[in-house]
Formats: C-alpha cells, structure tokens, sequence
C-alpha cells in the first residue's frame, strides 16, 4: 500500500489526518517508513536505518519472515474469525505452548494489547480475592517511574506522572512505591543489602495500609519504559517473599521483557519465582499481529470454579481476544524462535553487546550502561558524581545523530522527575555482531559529536 505515492504525499496526508503518540513531523527529519527486513527498516526514499528499538520493543524475531506472514494468510483462509465461545485449534496451542514457554501450570486469558492484559489482572486479582472470602483486598501497589498502559486502570498503575495528570482521576486504589535504582542506591551499600531494603519498603506499604486491603503488586521485572532499571539481582526474590507472606498477589508484567528479550523465556525466570500471574504483549507474535495474554497459576483459576459453574466466571468478554489470526501467528513465531534457538541466542549476544557498549564510558557523560540480554540502557548524566540527569535536549541531539548515521535508538525515563536521560536498545533477537559493533560505534560517534566539547 502507498508504494507509489511520492513521500510528500502520504507524508502530507498523515501530517493532516493521523494522530501520533510520538513526533514523527520533526522539521529536521522527517520521515515516512515503508518496508522492513531482518533488523532493518527502510523509508520511502530508500534510506535504511538498523532499528535498535524493534519497534517498540516488540519485534523479537525480527522483520520480513515469510513463514508468519504464511501462517496468518492460511489461518485467515480456514477460518479468519471466531470468538472465543467455542474452543479453537490456534488458542488452544498456543495455551498449551505459552505454559511450557512459562513453565508452569497456567490458565491463559487472551486480550489484544498489553494495556488490556493488564487491566485483567487486575480485575482477576481482585475477583480472585472476592472469591476467596476477602472482597476487601482491591489496592494494586506498582512502582514509580514503571510503566504498564494507556488505559484508565493501567495508567493508574504506571509510575510517571506526565502520562496521568491530563486524565485524572484514574481508577481509584492505586499507590506507588519507589523504583529500585541500583544506580542511585546509597552510596556504598551492598547491592544485596539495597535488594532487601527495597523489599522492606514494599513491606512497610502494605502494613500500614492494611494487608486486608491489598490485591496485589505489579512490576517489570526490568522497568523498561521507564529507562532499563535493573534491579539488585535479589530484588524479585525479596518481594515475592513479601506478597507470600501478606497474601498479596505477584503480577509480572512482561510485555518487553518477555519472549526472549533479556536471554531467558521470561525475565522472571532470572529469579526463583513463580508469579501468580504473567501479563504479556508485543513479542508475542514478535508484533506481526496485535496479541495479548494474561496468565492465571492454575490454583488460583480453581478459586473461580464453583459448582454451577465449573469452568471459572470472570465477567469479560473481547471480541477480539484470541484472534484465532494473532494465535496461529503467535504459534508460528514461538516455533521459529525456538528453531533459531533465540532465547539462548540472546543472552549470548547480551554479552558481546555488553562489551560493545563498554567504550561508552570513554564519555564523561555515560554514567552507567545496564544490559541484560538484548535489553540495554545508556543513561546519560550531566555529570558522574552527582548523578544529575542530562537534560532532554542534548539527549534528543544524540538520538537524532544516529538517525542521520542509519541508527535508530530509543530514549525513556520520566520528564516530571526530570529523568528522560536514558539511551534505549532493544534490537531484534536475530541480531548479528557486526551490526552490534555498528550500534555501539554510532553511539559513540552520535555522543562525541553532540556532547564531545562538553
Ligand atoms: N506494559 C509494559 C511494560 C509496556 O511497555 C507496555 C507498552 N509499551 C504496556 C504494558 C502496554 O502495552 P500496549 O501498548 O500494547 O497496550
């Protein structure tokens, strides 16, 4: 579609009529994107960029694989829609194959965004509880700086507060508690010992608003969105001990951080810990189709099943979720990626890209470089002893110098709290090391021009 259309065209066209969440009409450098393949994107004139964000995170497998674009084309033939009132062939494996993938027994419920398998859990939290005798368990703790959606409840959740004020209010019973920043954690203390504190924290919080009152506690198991924050290693551990102990449901929200991205299945497996449910998206169906998932340990599943009704009632329905297109796809792209065997792949390219990005420090401003698996942020800071954050505009500057060297990187953090400092990586899971030396040989570059008379 548009093949033939001058780019002034289409490009006039959207500049009137779509509304973007982004700024794609950059005076400097504006841009119509037209094809893709591999860990490239391509615009309208030709030009290549290497997309070192996947999209939005979300195109592991990378682009251009014939065999799921096969695989969408002869579901839509057989049979391109039926809801999920019937079984079907897709959603059933995919079931099935999502439970290995998460190892464990898990019921999966289908949605098409990240935003909405979030929005169920929560509503399966707070049911789960109502069923179980404790309907005044409803409040949801999240972290600041974490985000987990656009839509009113998952906005609630989400940690920044330049997304949420225009809204409010959001839902209600929401609280937040601070993110856990190794980067910033008090100086000298043991990154184990921090791990804990972080945990007492979570602690005190439901304590003092009364386990009795609390649903559950979501987290990233890597806040990404909100600029790649790796916590202490015991940090999942230590809160899931937390929940255990008061009741409190773990949610892990692994629409990034799932499928491969940080060289396990999922970034919890990392830890040893079992959520009580697993939200994920994007890499799913590695963005081809719009998919989602929420998964539900099956022994919470069973608190739903009463006698009258013996398979569970949740007051839901999605048209769309379980789109027996999207499952086919998913389906398709969870074999592919286990034939490339790109989830090991991942973590063993986590390393040489860590290594990589090690020249990085050459930069006064490069105050620390996090990477787990093919999940990477550069934080930039205006110096290394105080910390303080660079300003979003020379920030700005060295993402646009690589997009003029055929690089294209990310940027998070959160404007309010005046961290939107970090350089974000998240390249497609098939990515080689050339085009890994290529990423961290542009951000070099892209930082000596822009920050290098500093
Ligand atoms: N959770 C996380 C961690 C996310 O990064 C996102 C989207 N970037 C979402 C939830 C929401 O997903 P969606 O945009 O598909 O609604």
């Amino acid at each position: 579609v548009g093949g033939r259309l001058a780019k002034q065209d289409i490009y006039e066209r959207d500049k009137r009529h779509v509304w973007h969440a982004f700024a794609p009409h950059s005076e400097q450098n504006p841009w119509v994107v037209d094809a893709a393949d591999g860990v490239y994107v391509t615009d309208l004139e030709g030009r290549r960029y290497l997309d070192a964000m996947s999209g939005l995170w979300c195109v592991n497998a990378g682009y251009g694989h014939e065999r799921l674009a096969r695989a969408a084309y002869e579901q839509m033939r057989r049979m391109p829609y039926y809801p999920l009132s019937a079984a079907h062939t897709p959603a059933a494996l995919l079931a099935d194959r999502l439970c290995q993938w998460l190892g464990g027994d898990y019921r999966i419920f289908f949605n098409n965004s990240g935003s909405e398998a979030n929005e169920t859990a929560f509503k399966l939290a707070r049911q789960y509880h109502a069923q179980t005798g404790q309907p005044g368990r409803y409040k949801v703790i999240s972290r600041y700086r974490a985000y987990h959606g656009s839509t009113l409840g998952a906005l609630a959740a989400t940690g920044q507060q330049q997304r949420k004020y225009l809204y409010e209010p959001l839902a209600p019973g929401f609280l937040h508690i601070p993110a856990p920043d190794l980067y910033r954690r008090p100086d000298g203390m043991d990154p184990l010992a921090y791990g804990r504190s972080c945990a007492e924290q979570l602690e005190q919080v439901i304590v003092w608003e009364g386990p009795e009152t609390v649903a559950a506690f979501i987290l990233e198991p890597i806040i990404t969105g909100g600029g790649v924050i790796v916590p202490p290693p015991n940090y999942l551990d230590e809160v899931a001990a937390v929940c255990r102990r008061y009741g409190v449901l773990l949610i892990v929200d692994e629409v990034i951080c799932g499928f491969g991205r940080t060289g396990k299945n999922f970034a919890f497996q990392h830890n040893a810990v079992q959520p009580d449910i697993v939200t994920m998206a994007k890499g799913i169906t590695s963005a081809y189709v719009p998919l989602s998932a929420t998964a539900v340990r099956q022994d919470l599943y069973d608190a739903f099943k009463d006698p009258a009704d013996p398979y569970g009632y949740f007051r839901q329905v999605n048209t769309f979720g379980g789109h027996p297109v999207s499952c086919a796809v998913a389906l398709e792209n969870l074999a592919l990626m286990e034939e490339l065997e790109l989830v090991p792949r991942a973590a063993r390219m986590g390393d040489v890209l860590a290594g990589e990005l090690d020249r990085l420090y050459r930069h006064p401003n490069v105050g620390d470089v996090r990477v787990r698996g093919l999940l990477a942020g550069v934080e930039l800071v205006q110096d290394r002893d105080t910390k303080a954050p660079l300003a979003a505009d020379p920030v700005k500057r060295v993402i646009a110098a690589c997009k003029a060297r055929g690089l294209i990187v990310g940027r998070n953090g959160d404007t309010v709290a005046g961290f939107n400092n970090v350089i974000t990586l998240a390249p497609p899971l098939i990515v080689q090391e050339p085009e890994l030396a290529f990423i961290a040989q542009t951000l070099d570059e892209a930082l000596e021009e822009v920050l290098g008379g500093r």
